[in-house]
């Protein structure tokens, strides 16, 4: 181990290791086997992928019925942690003034696990808000989220700040002195060749086979690497992720690009390789290397959670667009503002066939594709990272039914053979249409002790393949353990102290370099689901205009350029519409709805009467549910932010950073970034993020709080003999006084044992509920 821990400590540690393999071995994703290459276990694959959808469908009827009253949420946050070094390539040892430059930190997994240890300590422990450190794609990242889920009270959205804050602050006491953490969407110089970098130092190693980066920032854990290796396997090739430049020839120049004029066509955006206008870039690490922000919601029921699915498939874009944060792409400024695109075809396995190209194309023989889904030859029209294709709520009735599956109006391929299964078990026709959709993916990751399971008791072979089906929105069915079931009691109401209900994931939010703005958009989402679920709003519109505006939310400065689709009487209210005592009708149909188009400034801050804009909905869902207006008062700064941003008033994250970059010396205008641009923005971001510097370009008049500063009560927990070599360059003196703003996360970590931290909590309790439906 790393770190030297006095010996009374130890006894923890090893209670905290055997608790953290404990959560390894019970986590079905993060297995201890060994990963199978996936041309070797096609033999298998069918097995698997029925054992698949059997799995979820017995554990889908065993959760039949369960309801959780209580509402709770969480984020998730992604970090990416740099480091200055010498640039390669000018002999380091020898001169003392070699540039140094922000390179990769590969040091992800080693902090990830130190900080899970930390927050095991007693001290910690005893504080309300925790933080769970999770494993991300590159050895670069972390994931944190919040220890315990939020609570379901007004009050409690207060907290999600905080949380986030202290976050940052233990990440950053677990760095080195040269190492930052800013919450930046990606590297900007990933891949970037012949300018000293170190990530790249070793191309085309086995698994991601990239002219442009090493193996080595692939997480250690071998279900990163084998998920790497297999959508390459399985597609054939490497991945061909393309990306127009900003700039008119400010594309790949020859010699940067390998393969230059083999004229592929990439799979969302038609640019081919080799023109000078395109960037070219060949691996998993240039999309799963993106950061975001994630917000998971528990619903009362499996109703309302099917439901919120579809409304968050349509608010997808749109929120997408207004928290646009990713304007560069290996080393050059590009045209679109948003991350989606390049992530999707980051992780496209699709054979040629499957992608639609000529049968001519798959160089490899029948024999050689058998046992993946469908032989690889049917066409799918989505790489496995994309929107929603199919919408799931419950009808009332055939009629009803008949009227949604009119929305769904874009090609949203089916297994037969799992839909066959699925119906056979007794899942509802949108349900296991849900199921036979993601089933037409192949398991990518099957490990070797794990082949053949009890799929009455097992649920592996159902998350693998729900967990790479990367979609804007994860619906996700509660946890029950092996031999419970809902049936025997008639309804099991779930208690917080029970797995988690009927939850809905909301993916397309890009991250945010400050903590207040990502509170702010969870803020919003979360307020916006519940007033969706209390008001019954239909924002139901077919899923083709759903996809046409996940394509213009790419756009650059979409906040300005863009308008939106739309449905008109979106606004129109249906309380009862969820009361599961007595089943409503959804009432909708492609005939029906009636389409504009609209900027997002009108989306989300009203255009008349008819079309209030989801912030005014919000405002008025919290003066209903009774919200005091000194707690409405310290939600106003979050709301007031993207009311702000669609306004056009403040700019979108990624304006700025464009902004940053244009104004910044060594900027020729072209396009393209230097080393030298690239650290400033990286400093500047980190700064900004950490509350060192404020920037009201970005965030208006909100002060951030400087977390460079730790009392020793917080940095006690962090093993003393090594904390000099930990702690991140420019902690400010201990005595150092300043102002801690109603927010800061110090309310929490710096309360006295028993004093405070029951209070908050009951504080909040005392705060409206933020109630769904009401069935009286
Ligand atoms: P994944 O990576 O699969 O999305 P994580 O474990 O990283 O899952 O994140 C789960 C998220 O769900 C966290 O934000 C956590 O706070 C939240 N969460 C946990 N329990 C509940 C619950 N009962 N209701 C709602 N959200 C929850
Ligand atoms: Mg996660
Ligand atoms: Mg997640």
């Amino acid at each position: 181990m790393r770190f030297l821990i006095s010996p009374q400590r130890q006894w923890k540690v090893v209670i905290t290791l055997i608790v953290l393999l404990m959560r390894v071995v019970s986590s079905a994703i993060l297995r201890v086997g060994n990963p199978l290459d996936i041309m070797t276990v096609r033999p298998h694959l069918q097995d698997v992928r029925i054992s698949g959808v059997k799995q979820f469908a017995h554990h889908y009827n065993r959760c039949k019925g369960v309801e959780t009253p209580e509402f709770r949420w969480g984020d998730e946050v992604e970090y990416g942690i740099f480091r200055k070094q010498a640039a390669m390539g000018v002999d380091a040892a020898l001169n003392p003034d070699t540039p140094r430059q922000f390179d990769l930190s590969l040091r992800g997994a080693e902090i990830r696990e130190y900080l899970n240890t930390v927050e095991m300590e007693e001290p910690l422990l005893k504080k309300r808000l925790g933080c769970n450190w999770t494993p991300e794609y590159g050895s670069w990242m972390v994931e944190a989220v919040p220890r315990d889920p939020y609570g379901g009270h007004v009050g409690d959205l207060l907290d999600v700040e905080k949380s986030m804050k202290l976050r940052r602050k233990r990440l950053h006491l677990a760095l080195r002195r040269d190492e930052v953490a800013p919450s930046m969407s990606n590297f900007p110089m990933l891949g970037v060749l012949n300018q000293g970098y170190s990530h790249n130092a070793k191309p085309c190693g086995p698994i991601a086979n990239s002219l442009y980066i090493s193996d080595s920032i692939i997480n250690p854990h071998p279900r990163f690497g084998a998920l790497t290796k297999n959508i390459r396997l399985r597609r054939g090739d490497n991945v061909d992720i393309m990306v127009k430049a900003d700039k008119e020839g400010g594309g790949d120049k020859v010699g940067e690009v390998g393969g230059l004029g083999t004229n592929t066509n990439s799979n969302c955006r038609n640019l081919v390789k080799g023109d000078p206008n395109n960037i070219h870039m060949d691996a998993m690490a240039f999309g799963m290397g993106s950061c975001c922000l994630q917000i998971t919601m528990q619903c009362q029921t499996e109703r309302e959670s099917r439901y919120l699915h579809d409304q968050l498939t349509v608010l997808s874009p749109v929120f997408m667009a207004l928290s646009a944060a990713t304007p560069m792409f290996k080393g050059r400024l590009v045209d679109t503002d948003c991350r989606w695109d390049v992530i999707s075809m980051s992780v496209d396995d699709r054979t040629s066939i499957e992608r639609g190209l000529a049968p001519e194309s798959e160089k490899r023989t029948e024999q050689e594709l058998q046992g993946l889904v469908k032989e690889g030859k049917r066409r799918l029209k989505k790489s496995r990272y994309s929107g929603i294709s199919r919408y799931i709520s419950m009808p009332k009735d055939e009629k009803d039914e008949t009227g949604l599956e009119t929305l769904n109006d874009i090609e949203d391929e089916q297994d037969e053979n799992a839909l066959e299964v699925a119906k056979g078990l007794g899942l509802d026709n949108m349900m296991a249409k849900h199921l036979a959709h993601m089933f037409t993916r192949d398991p990518l990751v099957v490990f070797d002790d794990a082949i053949y399971l009890n799929n009455n008791e097992a649920l592996d072979h159902f998350d693998n393949v729900q967990s790479t089906n990367w979609r804007t929105v994860r619906w996700k069915a509660p946890i029950m353990s092996i031999g419970q079931t809902s049936s025997t009691s008639g309804q099991l109401v779930f208690k917080s102290e029970h797995g988690p209900g009927w939850r809905v994931e909301f993916r397309p939010l890009e991250l945010q370099l400050t903590d207040f703005e990502n509170a702010a958009f969870s803020i919003l989402t979360v307020l916006l689901s519940r007033a969706v679920l209390a008001e019954g709003y239909k924002f139901y519109m077919p899923i083709s205009c759903v996809d046409e505006n996940m394509q213009r939310a790419h756009a650059k400065d979409a906040v300005s350029t863009e308008k939106f689709l739309f449905p008109k009487d979106a606004f129109q209210r249906n309380p009862k519409l969820l009361c599961d005592t007595e089943i409503q009708e959804l009432g909708v149909n492609i005939e029906k709805v009636e389409m504009t188009e609209v900027t997002l400034d009108e989306l989300f801050n009203g255009k008349g009467s008819e079309f209030p804009g989801f912030i005014p909905v919000v405002l008025s869902y919290l003066d209903k549910i009774g919200t005091d207006s000194l707690t409405k008062g310290r939600i106003l700064p979050y709301l007031n932010l993207l009311r702000k941003r669609a306004s056009g008033e403040l700019p979108t994250t990624a304006r700025w950073l464009r902004n940053k970059v244009e104004a910044h010396a060594e900027y020729r205008k072209d396009g393209h970034l230097t080393p030298g641009i690239v650290d400033s923005l990286i400093q500047t971001c980190e700064d900004v993020g950490m509350g060192t510097v404020q920037d009201p370009s970005l965030v208006g008049d909100v002060f951030i709080e400087n977390l460079n500063y730790a009392s020793d009560e917080e940095k006690a927990p962090f093993i003393e003999e090594n904390y000099d070599k930990l702690v991140a360059s420019g902690v400010m003196d201990g005595q150092m006084r300043q102002y801690i703003p109603e927010n800061s996360c110090d309310v929490a970590v710096g309360e006295k044992e028993g004093e405070a931290a029951g209070d908050s909590a009951a504080e909040a309790m005392a705060t409206p509920f933020l109630e769904s439906c009401k069935c009286e």
